[in-house]
């Protein structure tokens, strides 16, 4: 059982940042384990089928100071299952870091603290795992008040049958007017070009993304 100072992880890492409008730059990934969901196109199955190592909040942040740069991301799994991960990222703040946290959207974002950017992965329905938290959207838009970008949006796309649920769910929220939106496709299942075209025809304003890392490092699966 963890106590308060703990966290499960699964790997820690440094690469580039492959998929946020901070996507490019050098950063340090925190991999918590465990997941509540499913997705069918799942590239971090081993997060959440192994068991995590129980690392001190005091040693992640003695590995990240021994890491160049400034950016910090911390996902999953879906790293919101562990109690600590606020504590976490409040002391990563703390030393001056720029904070990312990305979530499946499935459980509530209210108390990560609005200085850390949130990458809300919001499930399509060919991931088969579609669960989005209700009051999630009402509070991306109070995150946006307090600090505009604090909060980017997420699309992971299996088919244009999920373009097209994407683009509705786009429309209805009104989203580009608060929080950036990422789309983008599952590779092998959903050709880039097709996206693009999609994109241009409905001029939607959201951005058109690729696994940056996995254009690099195509054979590598993990710790990139
Ligand atoms: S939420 Fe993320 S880690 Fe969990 S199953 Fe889906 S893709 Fe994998």
């Amino acid at each position: 059982m963890a106590d308060s100072k703990t966290l499960e992880i699964s790997e820690l890492f440094y690469s580039i940042q492959g998929e946020s409008t901070f996507s490019g730059f050098p950063c340090v990934f925190i991999r918590l384990s465990g997941c509540n969901l499913h997705c069918s196109y799942c590239d971090s199955r081993y997060a959440m089928e192994e068991q995590g190592r129980t690392v001190q909040v005091d040693d992640i942040l003695a590995s990240v100071a021994s890491s160049p740069g400034v950016l910090v991301e911390i996902t999953g799994g879906e790293p919101l299952l562990q109690p600590n991960v606020n504590a976490l990222i409040e002391r990563l703040l703390a030393i001056g870091r720029t904070v990312l946290i990305e979530t499946n959207g499935s459980l509530d974002i209210a108390d990560i603290p609005i200085e850390a950017t949130v990458i809300m992965d919001i499930k399509c329905p060919g991931s088969g795992s579609s669960s989005l938290f209700p009051d999630n959207i009402p509070t991306i838009r109070k995150r946006a008040s307090l600090r505009p970008g604090s909060t980017e949006v997420k699309f992971v796309l299996s088919s244009l049958q999920d373009y097209e649920w994407a683009r509705d769910m786009v429309l209805v929220n009104g989203f580009p007017a608060f929080a950036p939106v990422l789309f983008s496709p599952v590779k092998d299942l959903f050709p880039i070009k097709d996206l693009a075209d999609a994109i241009l025809r409905d001029r939607l304003p959201v951005r058109l993304q690729l696994q940056l890392h996995s254009i690099i490092w195509p054979e590598t699966l993990r710790g990139v």
